[in-house]
């Protein structure tokens, strides 16, 4: 509960229609879309600019009151569940395009932005914002700055933190910073835009960002390659990239994600091969063209039995909106959907879905793997029930296992989804006891009162590494 002088003051600040303390809205918003994690705030508070924004981080840094920014509560890592209680803050009255520079080729934005709302208006002037996460229909650019989200478009043109270029952010203390400019060039300073990129709301809150725009390719196209063999399909990533080609978008999907995803989305996807590349080039005509045969002949080198070219941009979209639905359509499975986002270098995607497939053996566990192949982010997930506890301490004694081997492979325990408070146990396995004094050193400088979404990014306790037997 608020103590009565903290609720008055937050009221003062934002008006009693911004402020809520009800048991409903409470719950509303004591979880996200991270299985498993739920916890109730003491109330939900919706700023209408930057000013309240600072005047609420004072009065919570004063009476050391928890802060928890939320966007759209579609993060994958419990990143927005208020696990030690305090403020939700929304942006949702603070969700305007500011402006749209086309001399300088940028877009600056609110927090609440939705982003493909986003996506669309600068594309109606011809312009191109690449970072496409698969839930932009309903995350937000605060979300996604904060998550460092990748998306479909990643490999060739990378993801959230190459695209921001300035951000005004409000500090622990109420202290209202600018970073950054639409400059291409600027060395004043610390790096602070990349500090707080992905830096999941524990560091300050962002009200304002700009963001570099590129223009909209020419053509793009689209194509599958099916496999009978999940090594060939692995092995035919590694070969592309080999050649010196840089497809826009190089998926993976598994046969168990193939099934859930035509069953889904109904499309005609092949279901009786192993595993399926998605892979999309855009750029000049001629170009495109000519990467497609090459990608095409190596592909079949690596003993694809069928490539098929979406023969329209209706299909090549119905393609792309079935891959982004993969996880909707596990989730249609079973009660509880948990989905990880182990990543290794692209060398070793192969070794990694082989070890994914025999952990799932092992623990006696359906597990269908996607993900961003060409990036080596894969995206292991497991449809499963929360309230069978035997098995969901397979489950996690499983994805401890893939965490492990992703490491040992030279990867990470996330590639886009975050830390929050689901993976914080496992940071020390990636950073080492000495990363994470060094960052818990940038967090206690930014905000010493630890009000910032505490509970997140660092664990109380780290877990112990399991041995892998095999
Ligand atoms: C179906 C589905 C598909 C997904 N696909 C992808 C994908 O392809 N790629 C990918 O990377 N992720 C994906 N995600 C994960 C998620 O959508 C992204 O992490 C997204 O960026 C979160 O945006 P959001 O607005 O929901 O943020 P939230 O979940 O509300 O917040 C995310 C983090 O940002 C912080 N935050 C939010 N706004 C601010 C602010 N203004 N200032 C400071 N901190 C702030 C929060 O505290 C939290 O730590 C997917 C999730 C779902 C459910």
């Amino acid at each position: 509960m608020l103590a009565n002088e903290v609720r008055e003051k937050l009221i003062a600040i934002v008006t009693k229609a911004n402020f809520d303390d009800s048991k409903t809205e409470r719950l509303v918003y004591s979880y996200d879309a991270t299985p498993n994690f739920q916890s109730m705030p003491d109330a939900v508070v919706s700023p209408r600019n930057t000013a309240e924004v600072a005047e609420i981080l004072k009065i919570c840094n004063q009476h050391q009151v928890p802060i928890v920014p939320r966007g759209s509560g579609t993060n994958l890592c419990a990143g927005t569940c208020p696990t030690e209680g305090g403020i939700v803050l929304l942006f949702k009255q603070m969700n305007r395009i500011l402006e749209i520079d086309e001399e300088n080729l940028t877009v600056t934005v609110q927090p609440g932005v939705i982003t493909l709302d986003m996506i669309h208006a600068v594309e109606a002037l011809g312009l191109f914002y690449p970072p496409d996460p698969s839930s932009m229909k309903i995350s937000t650019i605060g979300g996604n700055i904060n998550e460092n989200s990748g998306g479909l478009r990643g490999l060739k043109y990378g993801v959230t933190r190459d695209y921001v270029m300035a951000l005004e952010v409000v500090l622990p203390n109420g202290d209202v910073i600018r970073t950054g400019g639409k400059l291409a060039k600027d060395v004043a300073g610390y790096d602070l835009t990349r500090l707080f990129v992905g830096s999941e709301g524990t560091l300050g809150v962002i009200t304002e960002a700009t963001l570099k725009l590129i223009p909209m390719p020419e053509t793009k196209k689209t194509m599958l390659a099916l496999y009978q063999d999940l090594n060939a399909a692995a092995k035919s990533v590694s070969a592309i990239i080999a050649n010196k080609i840089i497809p826009t978008t190089l998926e993976f999907l598994d046969q168990p994600t193939l099934k859930v995803v035509e069953e889904f989305a109904q499309i005609g996807l092949p279901t009786d091969v192993q595993a399926v590349l998605l892979i999309e080039q855009d750029g000049p005509a001629e170009v495109v063209e000519r990467d497609l045969t090459s990608m095409a002949e190596i592909c079949k080198q690596e003993q694809a039995v069928s490539i098929q070219i979406a023969a329209s941009e209706v299909e090549a979209e119905a393609l792309r909106t079935a891959r982004r639905a993969a996880l909707s359509a596990i989730a249609r499975l079973k009660p509880t959907t948990i989905l990880e986002d182990a990543t290794v270098p692209r060398s070793e995607i192969a070794k990694m879905v082989q070890t994914i497939n025999e952990i799932a053996e092992k623990y006696q566990l359906e597990i269908c793997t996607f993900g961003h192949a060409g990036d080596g982010n894969l995206h292991p997930t497991c449809a499963t029930d929360a309230r069978n506890h035997e098995e969901m301490e397979r489950v996690e004694q499983a994805f401890a296992e893939i965490f492990e081997k992703a490491i040992d492979l030279g990867g990470t325990i996330t590639g886009e989804h975050g830390v929050g408070a689901m993976k914080a146990p496992y940071l020390e396995w990636k950073l080492k006891a000495e990363g994470i004094a060094a960052m818990k050193a940038i967090k206690l400088a930014f905000d010493p009162h630890n009000i910032m979404n505490p509970g997140k990014v660092f664990a109380k306790d780290s877990k112990k590494r399991v041995v892998i037997t095999r």
